[in-house]
């Protein structure tokens, strides 16, 4: 196990290339007919995947459910295909970067970090999307490696559209989306030789669960990327948070509904446990300082402003509380965290 901090910028060296345009993989796939699963079958599948929990998870998966229905159209619109962080030169001015490309960088440093292999047999050939948005990590992933992608989240209408843009993109044969919980995977064991969960696992209730379930759907020999909102970790004397930081994290905790955070060496501990291999971790805050700043900017042109008030209650209360993400980066408490590990052969 190796937890790298932020200053030890050995393992990181080759991340601070200036950035390169990254090569469009071909898409050839064939384009065949689709049938895009309707609303009503996706409500019920949500309905589905809520009706065993606790009211207190059921009514965080709603909320989860309800939240990025409303937003994903709003950040489509202007942000394209992903719903994450992008990866930017540290010190680099937000407005002076491109941040699709960011996001996208935000995927290859991922894949690099966890040192997944681009060599004819070894690439990823089956990989699942943990908390998929409208899916673009897994047509990147798809194109890029020519592997079959599955992607679960819990917004009817993210996987609505994740599947529609595959369709588009000639995608249909190689990627496909449901309403699934990741705490209750609807896959068998040992199916994905890559299991990849961007900015998701700040969502889920039960961290332990989680993990499990990742480390349940991986092969033998795959590996996992986790990449997620941590809290600092503690130091040897502490026991908790403080209660400043705690009330900042509350109030983040309802506008995006999250549950309680962990820290990247709570997670760590967790692989540990299931014991897989070869885990490492990263703190990547300075890598994507400029964001939010950024989303902020976004929300305050003119066709941001408006849409944002279009998009409803949820969406609006989530854009105003994007400072305090920013305040949290800078008091050294939210920490944006890489975990990768392998699965033992
Ligand atoms: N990984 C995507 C989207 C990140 S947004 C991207 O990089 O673009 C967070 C995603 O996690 C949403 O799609 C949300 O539905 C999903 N999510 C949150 N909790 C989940 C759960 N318990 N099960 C499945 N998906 C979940």
């Amino acid at each position: 196990m190796a937890v790298i901090p932020a200053s030890c910028k050995c393992h990181l060296l080759p991340l601070l290339q200036p950035p390169q345009r990254l090569p469009s993989p071909p898409h050839v796939w064939p384009r065949p007919a689709v049938t895009a699963p309707t609303s009503r079958r996706f409500a019920r599948l949500t309905a589905a995947a809520i009706s065993t929990m606790s009211p207190e998870d059921a009514s965080l998966k709603k909320g989860i459910a309800e939240l990025y229905d409303q937003s994903s159209g709003l950040w489509e619109d202007i942000w394209g295909d992903h719903m994450h962080h992008g990866f930017y030169e540290p010190d680099s001015a937000a407005s002076d970067a491109d941040h699709r490309f960011a996001q996208i960088r935000m995927i290859e440093e991922s894949l690099r970090f966890a040192g997944v292999s681009e060599e004819g047999e070894k690439r990823p050939k089956r990989v699942v999307d943990v908390g998929c948005g409208i899916g673009g990590s897994s047509r990147y992933l798809a194109k890029k490696y020519g592997a079959s992608c599955q992607g679960i989240t819990l917004s009817p209408l993210q996987a609505q559209r994740a599947q529609t843009l595959a369709a588009s993109q000639g995608l249909a044969d190689k990627v496909s989306f449901q309403v699934a919980d990741a705490l209750d995977q609807p896959f068998p064991d040992g199916q994905f030789d890559l299991v990849w969960s961007m900015e998701s696992g700040e969502h889920m209730p039960d961290k332990k669960k989680f993990v499990s379930e990742l480390a349940r759907v991986v092969a033998p020999g795959g590996t996992i990327i986790l990449v997620t909102w941590c809290h600092r970790d503690l130091s040897p004397s502490e026991e908790s948070l403080k209660p400043e930081e705690k009330a900042l994290l509350d109030k983040i905790c309802s506008a995006y509904y999250l549950p309680d955070w962990c820290s990247t060496t709570d997670y760590v501990k967790l692989l540990e446990s299931l014991s897989l291999q070869d885990i490492k971790a990263a703190d990547w805050s300075e890598y994507v300082a400029p964001f939010w700043p950024a989303v902020i900017r976004s929300a305050l042109t003119f066709k941001g402003f408006i849409s944002l008030l279009r998009s409803g209650w949820k969406t609006i209360r989530g854009a105003l509380v994007m400072p305090l993400m920013i305040r949290g980066y800078k008091m050294g408490l939210i920490k944006f965290a890489i975990i990768t590990c392998r699965k033992p052969e």
